[in-house]
């Protein structure tokens, strides 16, 4: 078995914003499992896609849900027309076979399915899959990271301390205005000074937060406003379309937004 499904070939393009990739790849060699802590489309998925290309391994990626149970995980059993099989889950196929297993939004999960990560994340490294009554050994390539937005979290959702105190924490944010730029201009293919509005749309809209805005415009929506305009869509209309139709039901923060982002056209 091999997992050249799971092999990213082409460089994913990743603006870094500080020593991210260096910090990242101190912990892989040593194999930590690590952290990956920021809101929401600040470039965390692309980050780890794009160290799994240069690392040269597999990434196994998993959106963690509030319904996801261990087995969906580990793995289970599943009837076909030899019998009873079993099927390596997601994060087992990554320990047997060596891949970088990245369970995006962990918190999302219960706190019951979080736990079968324990093992793997000190010093034993090893998979206990009680159901098919096998202990498997992590293969020397196997590395655990997970995302966690920390604006999410409440009491009742979040991770214990128990499974925090187990990974390295590398902080993400959104970038720079002239980093944030650049990468709006290289994703969305749109004019350096039409990305550097947005940007400016961007941070009035983050500004908001908190006056009825969860959370302002994150770089994945001000990437998607330029995809839209890259496609002749009017500013006004494609931001409307990709920011503040989303992020907004209320009517009076909309009109805010809506005020706050014309400002900047
Ligand atoms: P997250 O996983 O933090 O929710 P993503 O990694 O999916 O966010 O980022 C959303 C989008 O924003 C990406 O698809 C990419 O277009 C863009 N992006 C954000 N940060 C960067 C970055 N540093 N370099 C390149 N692209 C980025």
């Amino acid at each position: 078995m091999t997992l050249d499904a799971y092999r990213i070939t082409d460089e994913p393009y990743y603006r870094p914003a500080g020593e991210e990739i260096a910090i990242f790849e101190a912990a892989w060699r040593e194999r930590l499992p690590v952290m990956l802590k920021g809101p929401t489309g600040c470039g965390k998925t692309r980050f780890i896609e794009h160290m799994a290309w240069k690392l040269k391994v597999p990434l196994i990626t998993v959106a963690c849900h509030e319904d996801m149970t261990a087995s969906d995980l580990v793995g289970r059993y599943l009837i076909d027309e030899t019998g009873t099989v079993w099927h390596d889950g997601p994060l087992t196929l990554a320990v047997r076979h060596g891949a970088i297993c990245y369970l995006d939004e962990v918190v999302e999960t219960r706190q019951d399915t979080t736990v079968v990560i324990h093992p793997l994340t000190d010093a034993r490294r090893i998979l206990p899959l009680e159901k098919h009554n096998e202990l498997v050994r992590a293969h020397p390539d196997f590395q655990l990271v997970i995302s966690y937005n920390p604006g999410y979290q409440s009491a009742i959702k979040d991770l214990k301390e128990s499974t925090k105190q187990r990974f390295c924490a590398i902080g993400f944010d959104y970038p720079s205005h002239e980093v944030e730029a650049a990468i709006v201009a290289q994703e969305a293919h749109v004019a350096p000074e039409i990305a550097r509005q947005l940007v400016a749309i961007g941070t009035r809209s983050r500004n908001l937060e908190g006056h009825g805005l969860a959370e302002g415009a994150s770089t994945r929506m001000l990437v998607h406003t330029g995809r839209l305009i890259s496609q002749g869509l009017p500013m006004g209309q494609a931001v409307d379309t990709a920011i503040v139709m989303p992020v907004t039901d209320e009517p009076d923060v909309r009109a805010a937004l809506s005020a706050a982002v014309q400002a900047c056209m």
